[in-house]
């Protein structure tokens, strides 16, 4: 008989009664008040074959006892399987063979565990699952075991009830619990189970190599030894889950072996090195880096200073969102030629007494950088703490292991910094004529194509042109030679380009020709502008290597009519300026055309 069945929902907890957790599967565990690793026993009830997993320990076998003769009968218990020799899984196992009357009972595990559970000396002879195929037939029901080894013991293994799909599992897929919950909930309770298994399984590949086993039997439920049973939809997310699980944790500690701390340090490199593989921009990147390392230590702010060139370093900081302001290389980084491992904390003391444009406080944390091969120095990371932050020996380890992937994205975009200003070089130099430094016709007439368009969207938003001419121009070639005549075209190309607003683009059109092209106005104000500029010219007179040279220019002025092509607007501005030249020179005219085009 049943002493009681539950109808187990999602809120079921461990309590003082066992609990069929399956069909003729049973929960006769003892729970250890505030105990997070609380320990499992399973009984499978299969008339005078039945079996008791992972019996438990002193302290609990005689409440599990009472649970179990609830049930059956201790003597119909034939097989006591040991998932591994744990004093929690089987401490109570000299009280247990005492009480074994049948000679057919076995202790049943794996030759690696037997060798050590002898030593318990019990009278029960051992059931060895690699001498026997892995399998236990119990005639109505068959017991499959799978090999999971070295988690975490080398000859650790797990039992499948194939007529429940019920794995269990021992000490995989155990989590802290924090309450008497017999099911997880999904992912809240997976963080139990992350924390044990970063913990306390040695290594990813051989946590993955036992996924990958399990996941091909088609298991409905896990009854872990410790924590909460797995069913559901949740089995395959679990498996999937701890197929990825970064493990062996300790391996990174050196002297802090607190488990929480421990997993942040962690999950901030994993998620440093995530955020480098599916993010492409750089601010994203370095934000969300420095976002992850808040989590693990009360950050006032992160500032980045590296080297851009032999004197300017590019200034990153997270109160700007990291957008970059060039400055000058601090004197501290200038003079700094250490290698990685050349960086000790003196080095680092001496960097922050020179030339940041931050404050480095005493707990701030100073970190090298350097490119990906780790030998040009690239600059350092300024993480500043609150006040009152102590950093520890894992911390700085895990912050140097950061440092590699902010290298990598701090060394991409310093060349892409480069490219881009390189880029920037080269359209300038086409864009500007190297001897006036005025635009060139190039740069004229890709942003005429820009004011046009918006000419055509909004007729009142037109532009008028200027052409220019220096009046006799070969005459000051002939007579003071082609040198005196290009200090002439830089001081003509001066007044131009001091003269004319912001907005305006003053151009070398070619020889001694220019235009000046003014958006936004009107005929008439172009035309006020065109005659101070003639009069400015007037008034100049060049010194040159010759002596003072006076000259003087001739406009024509034109506006853009909606539609018209630039090269008509050109040919309206040059047919006045032909007419100022016939009309004397020195002079302003002005094309009739479009006069009320512009504001
Ligand atoms: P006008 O008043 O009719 O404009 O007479 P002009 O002599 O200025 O006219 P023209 O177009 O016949 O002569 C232009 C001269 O400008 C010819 C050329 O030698 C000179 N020139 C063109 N480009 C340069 C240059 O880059 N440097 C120098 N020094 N002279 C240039
Ligand atoms: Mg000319
Ligand atoms: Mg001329």
């Amino acid at each position: 008989m049943h002493p009681q069945t539950l109808t187990l929902d999602a809120d079921a907890e461990f309590g003082l009664e066992p609990i069929e957790v399956a069909p003729r599967l049973w929960w006769v565990g003892s729970r250890i008040e505030g105990d997070p690793f609380q320990c499992h026993v399973y009984l499978l009830e299969q008339g005078d074959q039945s079996v008791l997993f992972d019996p438990g320990s002193v302290l609990t076998w005689s409440d599990t006892l009472e649970k179990i003769e609830k049930i059956i009968s201790f003597d119909d218990i034939r097989w006591f399987v040991v998932h591994h020799q744990d004093p929690d899984v089987c401490g109570a196992m000299p009280e247990i063979d005492a009480m074994i009357t049948r000679d057919d009972a076995r202790w049943v595990t794996h030759w690696r565990v037997a060798v050590l559970l002898k030593h318990y000396d019990p009278k029960v002879p051992f059931w060895l699952v690699d001498e026997h195929d892995w399998k236990l037939d119990l005639g109505a029901r068959a017991l499959e075991f799978i090999f999971t080894p070295y988690l975490h013991f080398p000859g650790a293994f797990v039992s499948f009830d194939k007529a429940t799909g019920t794995l269990l599992s021992s000490d995989l897929f155990g989590g802290f619990t924090g309450d008497n919950r017999i099911f997880s909930a999904g992912m809240v309770d997976f963080e139990g189970v992350r924390a044990f298994h970063e913990h306390y399984m040695p290594d990813r590949d051989i946590l993955l190599n036992a996924m990958l086993k399990l996941e091909k039997r088609p298991i409905e439920m896990i009854a872990p030894q410790h924590g909460k049973l797995i069913r559901d939809d949740d089995v395959t997310t679990y498996i999937t889950r701890l197929k990825n699980l970064d493990c062996g944790l300790y391996l990174l500690a050196k002297t802090d072996t607190d488990i929480r701390h421990l997993q942040a340090l962690n999950r901030l490199l994993r998620e440093a090195v995530e955020t480098m593989a599916t993010e492409r921009d750089f601010r994203v990147i370095i934000g969300h880096i420095f976002e992850e390392i808040g989590e693990v230590m009360p950050m006032k702010s992160t500032d980045i200073v590296c080297r851009m060139s032999d004197d300017a370093a590019l200034w990153l900081s997270s109160l700007d969102r990291f957008r970059g302001t060039d400055i000058k290389l601090p004197a501290g980084i200038r003079g700094l030629t250490v290698d990685a491992e050349g960086w000790t904390e003196g080095i680092a003391n001496d960097v922050t007494s020179v030339g940041f444009p931050v404050e480095v406080g005493e707990n701030d944390s100073v970190l090298p950088l350097f490119s990906a091969e780790r030998a040009e120095f690239l600059g350092v990371a300024i993480l500043r703490v609150a006040d009152d932050f102590k950093t520890s020996a894992e911390l700085d380890d895990a912050l140097h292991r950061i440092s590699q992937p902010i290298s990598i994205a701090i060394e991409r975009e310093l060349v892409n910094r480069m490219l881009d200003s390189e880029r920037n070089a080269m359209y300038e130099r086409s864009i500007r004529d190297p001897l006036t430094n005025l635009y060139t016709r190039r740069y004229l007439d890709e942003s005429a194509a820009r004011l046009i368009e918006v000419h055509q969207r909004n007729e009142d938003a037109g532009f008028a042109l200027l052409m220019v001419d220096i009046d006799h121009f070969k005459a000051v070639n002939d007579t003071h030679g082609h040198v005196v005549g290009d200090e002439i075209l830089v001081a003509v190309g001066g007044v131009l380009l001091e003269m004319c607003r912001k907005a305006d683009f003053a151009v070398r059109f070619g020889g001694e020709e220019f235009a000046v092209l003014m958006p936004l106005t009107s005929r008439d104000d172009a035309a006020e502008l065109g005659e101070r500029l003639r009069s400015s010219i007037e008034d100049l007179h060049t010194d040159t290597t010759d002596g003072t040279v006076d000259v003087t220019i001739s406009i024509g002025v034109a506006s853009h009519c909606p539609a018209e092509p630039l090269a008509d607007t050109i040919k309206k501005a040059d047919m006045a300026l032909y007419r100022a030249k016939e009309t004397g020179r020195n002079k302003v005219c002005i094309d009739p055309g479009c006069g009320d085009s512009g504001p």
